[in-house]
């Protein structure tokens, strides 16, 4: 069997090594010079399953209408912005707040966050991948006591579904990561989830990439994908650059925040809307005050990751449209915000600011599955937790693709979901 695989960020490449592990012949198209450029280059840094809560939950509307138009907010969304894409999703968002479609959104990508996670501890070491990985968890730590209070409350559904998330005191928080010492005054607990990890995003998919391509994977780079073309209803190939037409019948479409630009080439588009975060990389040489445990700041939307000699600090969302220049404004909140809580880090002279366009579904799940195009398959639309959820969603798109039965159910991931 012969299959596409169209794009190359960490979700592409997972899908290309499951596709590859399965014995099928794989082409990656990419636009870029290398795997790993866009959304998945300097990412938090987290696998965090504990981290499946989606956006839309009854809460979010009061938390919308406190962030509405301020620049500086966790959540940024323009005034006004005449984007119908915008307001399509956003309706769509809306209508996942209530508390049983907040609950059942959350179990579905807790399905594929949990699933994800044991297949890339073996693909880690079927790979032999090292990607500055830490395994000592992810510490999530609140200051607002009504905030904890209803993630404790969320704990039960979480721990019902597999997860190991532990209730930690102030005091347990700092014997966790002791780099928390500096902030507690202003901590009232947190929650803690042993078995997730953190890492190198981009090094982590380079590295699959080539794992991928030493089983026989075709990479092709600089690449860019104009168009899909079907006939009578069946997917006959891909169109690139200099109208160069590539014949297939099989492809899977993961290219993230434009995927649903994509499909619209054959008849049909996706409620896949780009939110814009930001990340900042700061050298810990020589520096002791930097955590080494993966943290969640719940109030500021941020995630702490240590890769190596460096600390990875990132989070915000921006519901502002395709491009991903950066705000100065916004990321110099990440950097403010990580210097306050861990002084002693770094010495901040030099940081690497990054944005990227998370691929965002309305309801934080992503989608995976068939198409109206027979041949055309989807695995896209990861939004917050895209590395979190790319091993596990490769494995069960390869298994769909290839006519077996998938390790999950994949009950409620496809695209038919938004047409109920
Ligand atoms: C600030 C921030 C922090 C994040 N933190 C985390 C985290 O801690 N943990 C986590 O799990 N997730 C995190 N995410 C989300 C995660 O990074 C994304 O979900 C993930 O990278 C999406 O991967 P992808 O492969 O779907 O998309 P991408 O990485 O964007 O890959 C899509 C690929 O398609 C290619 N492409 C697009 N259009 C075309 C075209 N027309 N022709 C050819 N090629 C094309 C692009 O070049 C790109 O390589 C974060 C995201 C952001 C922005």
């Amino acid at each position: 069997m012969r299959a596409i695989v169209l794009g190359a960020g960490v979700v592409g490449v997972s899908t290309a090594y499951a596709l590859a592990r399965r014995g099928v012949e794989v082409l990656v198209l990419d636009r870029q010079p290398a795997p790993a450029l866009e959304t998945s280059y300097a990412n938090g840094g987290q696998i965090s399953a504990c981290h499946v809560t989606p956006w839309a939950t009854p809460h979010t509307p009061h938390q919308l209408a406190k962030w509405f138009g301020r620049p500086e907010a966790p959540l940024y969304l323009p005034i006004w912005k005449p984007d119908l894409a915008l307001w399509r999703w956003g309706l769509l968002f809306l209508s996942n707040t209530p508390a049983a479609k907040s609950r059942r959104n959350l179990e579905r990508a807790l399905r594929v966050a949990m699933h994800s996670r044991n297949v890339l501890k073996q693909w880690r070491i079927d790979a032999n991948l090292a990607y500055d990985q830490r395994t000592e968890g992810i510490l999530n730590f609140y200051r607002d006591p009504r905030e904890f209070e209803a993630a404790c409350n969320s704990n039960a559904a979480m721990n019902a579904h597999g997860l190991d998330r532990q209730i930690k005191t102030t005091d347990e928080c700092v014997a966790i990561e002791p780099a928390l010492a500096h902030a507690t005054k202003n901590l009232v607990g947190g929650i803690y989830s042993p078995s997730d990890e953190s890492g190198d995003a981009r090094i982590y998919t380079e590295q699959l990439a080539q794992a991928a391509a030493d089983l026989g994977v075709v990479f092709r780079f600089g690449v860019s994908i104009r168009s899909l073309e079907a006939s009578d209803g069946r997917l006959t190939g891909v169109k690139v650059t200099g109208g160069e037409h590539i014949d297939c019948d099989t492809a899977v479409l993961s290219l993230g925040s434009f995927s649903g630009k994509m499909t619209e080439s054959v008849g049909f588009g996706l409620p896949i809307y780009p939110a814009k975060g930001y990340s900042i990389t700061v050298s810990t040489e020589g520096r002791t005050g930097a955590p080494t445990v993966s943290l969640i700041d719940d109030e500021n939307k941020m995630v702490f990751s240590r890769l190596g000699e460096r600390l990875r600090a990132a989070g915000t969302a921006e519901l502002n449209g395709w491009s991903d220049e950066i705000n100065p404004r916004r990321a110099q909140v990440i950097l403010d915000k990580t210097r306050a809580l861990f002084p002693n880090a770094s010495d901040y002279a030099e940081p690497n600011f990054w944005a990227g366009l998370r691929p965002s579904t309305p309801d934080s799940a992503p989608i995976i599955g068939a198409t109206p195009v027979k041949g055309l398959w989807l695995n896209t639309g990861h939004g917050t937790l895209g590395w979190t959820m790319a091993a596990g969603s490769g494995d069960v798109i390869a298994d769909v693709v290839t006519g077996q039965t998938p390790a999950i159910d994949l009950d409620g991931l496809g695209m038919n979901r938004f047409g109920e």
